[in-house]
């Protein structure tokens, strides 16, 4: 047992009343940790008596190196595990960017557990739940909601923790964690829930618990002979059935495959009443539509989603390296660069850049190409490279027989893209804009100033064939090519001053990308939490609907993440409605 866990009910408690004054009226407000409208022991126990597992006590993994003199935990797991994506998973309290473990008074003081332990800075709970349940079953799942309902507290469903928006975080909240949802069944023929007897069954469908991680999903579904289109990540750590899918859910490959979203067969999900459905294309299919786009911790926990699989395939690789010795050379190449995404998409090849005014890499990949294809579309661009930097460029190209290779080869380890502070932010490149001026979006992209900053080619292709009202996932995507995205980081630590000058140039460069992209639409799993306006740029002319569905399913607003559908109706911190 940490240290942390007997001196957070007083850490909490008397940081509740100083930063949040009067408890208002229950009927109106969450109830938080630490109020006095806060359940009993008694009432967890009762809670307790009917799951599967012990009631979670949640912490910040960083909470084993404390106190520095007697460390409570396992501190050297921490320090050599910190940056690993599965790793972190696995811990109830850890968030992958360990910024959403932290919670900013107004005041601008930083309520955190630092790594760091010389920083010589108290180790708090910040906003990682205090509670919580590790569902396992159906009847977990359904027990915790039923009890968040009827407490009145601030329920928060968190998976793997990768979010980017602070959605599967809540200060004084009550998690459930899905982690352990972890069941896979494979049909040859899956029929949805409610499907006529004449429906035309579909082959060789995977059904995924929702905590199933993509790796998991990848190995699972090759060893049938089988793919499926899912995250790309260091470690394939991103949850294959819960926020990711939920958004969007891209991949290098969903110009030859379409998105996530666009591969669903079916969810099932626990809604606040407790009720436990199927949604699909058969019924429930208000819900199918919400689901597919509407965003994660919205709509209900879901338990299972059933995808299509795809015939396993071969695939090339490109990568290419440049080096630019002028901003001429650099606004030549990536305006180039830009102008080639429509046509490489609708040949297949997806894939990842990074960018800045003195170099250039990318690393783009296509199913079933021939060589002489893989030049024909490639060729031009990479000569044009070539010429343009004088010969500071080089490119390599490779065949994998599967994309299982592919990924154990590039991602099955790699720079760590977790266990330190990020925000994100990003804007969809559409096809018009690419074909037609691409020079303008080259010199936008290169006078941004701050962060990480690339392309995720992630659009186009078959993600443009579906029609944009058939789900709900942002219409924008069908006319996009890719996503411009920008990040920023800074040193664990570092006061709220510095942080906010970090965020400021996330902001400043996001309106140079508003400038070439009036209708600011973003992808939300990616997103900034400082997104001016969310409804217009993660849901666009579906947030009305999406809202409405919403009320239907979820009526007393039990699910409600931080810029999430239904969110417009309580405070900053979802605690009251306002
Ligand atoms: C390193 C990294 C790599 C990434 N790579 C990709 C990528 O290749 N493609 C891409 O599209 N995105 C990618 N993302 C973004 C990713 O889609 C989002 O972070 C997404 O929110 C992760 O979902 P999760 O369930 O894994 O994480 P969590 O943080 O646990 O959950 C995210 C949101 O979904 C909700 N949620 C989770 N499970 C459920 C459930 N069962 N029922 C209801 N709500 C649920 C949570 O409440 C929360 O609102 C990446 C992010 C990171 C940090």
């Amino acid at each position: 047992m940490h240290l942390l866990h007997h001196l957070l009910p007083l850490l909490l408690t008397s940081v509740l009343y100083t930063a949040a004054g009067p408890t208002p009226a229950a009927s109106q407000c969450r109830c938080l940790y630490g109020e006095p409208c806060w359940p009993s022991q008694s009432t967890f126990s009762a809670l307790s008596d009917q799951l599967s597992q012990p009631i979670l006590h949640p912490v910040p993994p960083e909470s084993a190196c404390y106190p520095p003199s007697s460390p409570s935990g396992n501190c050297s797991a921490l320090l050599s595990s910190f940056d690993n994506g599965d790793w972190r998973a696995d811990q109830p309290g850890a968030m992958q960017l360990p910024n959403f473990q932290t919670y900013t008074l107004p005041n601008g003081t930083i309520e955190a557990c630092y790594m760091n332990v010389s920083l010589g800075v108290p180790c708090e709970q910040g906003s990682v739940p205090p509670i919580g349940v590790d569902a396992r079953t159906v009847e977990d799942v359904r027990a915790a909601v039923v009890f968040a309902r009827q407490n009145n507290l601030r329920l928060v469903v968190k998976n793997t923790g990768h979010d980017y928006l602070g959605r599967s975080t809540g200060r004084g909240a009550f998690m459930l964690w899905t982690h352990h949802l972890k069941n896979m069944t494979f049909d040859q023929e899956f029929v949805p829930d409610g499907a006529p007897s004449s429906a035309e069954k579909v082959s060789n469908a995977v059904t995924l618990g929702s905590g199933v991680a993509w790796h998991e999903a990848y190995d699972f579904v090759q060893e049938r002979g089988r793919f499926i289109l899912g995250g790309i990540s260091v470690g394939g750590t991103v949850g294959a059935a819960g926020g990711w899918i939920m958004g969007a859910g891209h991949s290098a490959f969903a110009p030859t495959f379409g998105l996530g979203v666009d591969n669903v067969l079916q969810f099932t999900i626990v809604l606040a009443s407790g009720q436990h459905i199927a949604a699909n294309a058969y019924q429930n299919t208000d819900l199918f539509w919400a689901l597919r786009g509407g965003g994660g911790g919205t709509y209900g926990v879901v338990t299972s989603v059933t995808y299509r699989t795809h015939p396993v395939f071969s695939l090339s690789m490109a990568v290419l390296t440049a080096n630019f010795s002028s901003m001429d050379i650099a606004q030549s190449v990536i305006t180039k660069f830009i102008k080639s995404q429509p046509a490489w998409s609708d040949k297949g090849w997806g894939g990842y850049s990074s960018i800045n005014s003195s170099s250039f890499q990318l690393q783009y990949v296509a199913p079933n190409v021939s060589t002489a294809d893989m030049n024909a579309t490639l060729s031009p661009f990479v000569d044009f490279v070539s010429n343009a930097t004088q010969g500071a460029s080089q490119i390599a190209y490779q065949n994998f027989s599967s994309f299982i290779e592919w990924y154990a080869a590039t991602y099955s380890q790699g720079p760590p893209q977790v266990g330190y502070p990020i925000l994100g932010a990003n804007r969809l490149l559409s096809r018009a804009l690419a074909a037609e001026n691409p020079a303008q979006v080259a010199e936008k992209l290169l006078s941004l100033n701050g962060g990480v900053l690339g392309t995720l080619s992630v659009a186009g292709g078959a993600v443009s064939e579906v029609d944009p009202s058939s789900m709900s996932v942002f219409p924008a995507w069908r006319t996009a090519v890719a996503e411009l995205y920008n990040t920023v980081t800074w040193p664990e630590g570092s006061p709220n001053s510095v942080i906010q000058e970090q965020v400021q140039a996330l902001e400043r460069n996001t309106e140079i990308l508003n400038e070439i992209t009036p209708d600011s639409a973003s992808y939300m799993n990616e997103g900034s939490p400082y997104e001016k306006d969310f409804k217009k740029s993660f849901f666009g002319d579906h947030y009305t609907k999406l809202k409405d569905i919403k009320f239907k399913y979820d009526p007393a607003s039990l699910f409600v993440v931080p810029l999430g559908v239904g969110s417009d109706e309580w405070d900053s911190d979802l605690r009251c409605p306002v």
